[in-house]
């Protein structure tokens, strides 16, 4: 009977559209996917833009959408993945998508045979060093609703890397924190520019580790840390614009010579500028 075979074939292939709607919701092409840029990678940050009014989970926690839609997240140093990413439409439709984490070799360096005093500084220094990352935390909590991290970022400085993401120190056999900067050597009172546009959050003359300190948000919780400056050229609360001189190279704080050290933390998140830049050399 032929339209039995017929009425079979269309039961099936009901069944295997049903199926795969089931297992991802990519291949339901009514709901609208996110456009995403960015690296998927440990140290990345991805910028994605969606519908407007749509609400975006990362990992299960509703992240900032801004009102065109866009919305940015950042991956650890130590990420593993997969990151989940779930698009709750104002319709009721949901997107949702795994996204495995491509992982890095960082480089680790042993130093061992270091006198005791290098590698414990005394009391009094120690409560300052909290005292200056709970100022630094601080300024890293602000959320604001600026979207200037949609813009390709520039690079603040010229100058050789000499230090890059993620690499680590391990002293007498204490694993010191990860580097986080981009290091860029350039002579004392070189300038520095704004990578992108953004608000001062904040400026520090002399932090005992950092020194010369600064603090500009991109938006969403994105931010720029540039330390060991000899000059600070803003204030808290002045709008700077891409390109716009900023700072000076310095060597103040622990720094063995002048150099730029430029941070990127999404929140708390710490990330890798060089992977928002141009590539250069
Ligand atoms: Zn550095």
């Amino acid at each position: 009977m032929p339209n039995r075979i017929v009425m079979k074939l269309v039961l099936m292939l009901s069944l295997c559209v049903l199926l795969s709607g089931v297992s991802s919701a990519q291949a339901d092409m009514s709901i609208p996917e996110p456009s995403l840029r960015g690296n998927f990678v440990q140290g990345g940050m991805v910028i994605g833009r969606t519908t407007p009014g749509a609400t975006v989970e990362f990992n299960g926690d509703t992240i900032q959408v801004g009102r065109h839609g866009d919305f940015v997240f950042g991956i650890g140093r130590d990420d593993e993945g997969p990151v989940q990413l779930r698009v709750r439409y104002a319709n009721g439709q949901v997107w949702e998508e795994s996204f495995p984490i491509e992982s890095r070799k960082f480089d680790i360096q042993r130093v061992d045979g270091l006198p005791q005093q290098t590698v414990t500084p005394d009391p009094e220094v120690q409560r300052q060093i909290r005292a200056n990352n709970e100022e630094v935390w601080h300024a890293r909590q602000v959320r604001s609703e600026r979207t200037d991290f949609t813009t390709q970022f520039i690079w603040p400085a010229e100058g050789r890397i000499t230090g890059v993401y993620g690499s680590q120190r391990i002293l007498n056999g204490q694993p010191r924190a990860p580097h986080w900067g981009l290091d860029i050597a350039a002579p004392t009172g070189s300038p520095v520019y704004a990578p992108a546009d953004g608000i001062v959050t904040l400026t520090h003359p002399d932090m005992v580790l950092s020194g010369g300190t600064l603090i500009v948000d991109h938006g969403h919780g994105v931010f720029s840390t540039f330390i060991h400056l000899h000059a600070i050229h803003v204030e808290v609360g002045q709008e700077v614009k891409q390109g716009e001189l900023i700072a000076e190279i310095g060597a103040t704080g622990r720094a063995t010579g002048p150099h730029l050290d430029w941070r990127i933390n999404w929140g708390q998140v710490r990330v890798d500028p060089q992977l928002l830049v141009p590539p250069r050399d």
